[in-house]
């Protein structure tokens, strides 16, 4: 993947949506929607139970110079080629889980958070950068009260753990053996 890979794919996000957005430096990003935050960006401001393991994709300024947030109208698209290698589920929807390279220690894989994802992206797919493989879930009804978003990850996941077990049990524990954690904003 390219270097700051994340401006294109947030450029991605808003051609694919056709998002009001003027320029990539419209996103907006709160504290804690940053890679390694242990600060809440919803509810009560209070402090996260681990520290955050990705990038939280919300809120942007339209061209009108309003705030406005991601809805679950919102398709998510993939950073780049790969094969979708995991879909599983999360605290407020499900992730996909895609490979982009591998050599004889391990993966590099991306990972799309807190999404509805259609039937046809399942495990064992190819996808090339651009493709749609969910749409943002709805949290509503969700009792911390956040708003829908989609989140990004991006890890480097050890060979002998098989793809199957590449879930939130695995990448939620950062100090796990075989799971490396990059922040998708430097990337
Ligand atoms: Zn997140």
């Amino acid at each position: 993947m390219e270097s700051f890979a994340i401006r294109s794919y947030l450029d991605a996000v808003t051609r694919l949506n056709n998002l009001p957005i003027s320029d990539t430096r419209e996103w907006f990003f709160h504290h804690g929607m940053l890679f390694r935050s242990r600060a809440k960006w919803w509810a009560d401001f209070g402090t996260r139970h681990a520290t955050h393991e990705g990038l939280d994709i919300a809120r942007f300024r339209n061209r009108a110079g309003r705030v406005q947030w991601l809805d679950t109208k919102t398709r998510v698209p993939a950073m780049a080629g790969g094969e979708v290698i995991n879909v599983c589920g999360d605290f407020l929807g499900r992730s996909v889980i895609v490979k982009h390279a591998r050599d004889e220690v391990s993966r590099l894989v991306s990972v799309y958070s807190h999404i509805t994802v259609p039937s046809g992206i399942m495990p064992g797919i190819r996808v090339e950068k651009g493709d749609v493989i969910g749409q943002i879930a709805d949290t509503t009804g969700k009792k911390s009260g956040i708003h829908c978003h989609l989140h990004i990850s991006i890890m480097e996941i050890a060979n002998h753990i098989p793809d199957r077990d590449i879930t939130w049990e695995i990448m939620g524990e950062p100090d796990l053996k075989g799971v490396k954690l990059y922040n998708p904003m430097v990337w």
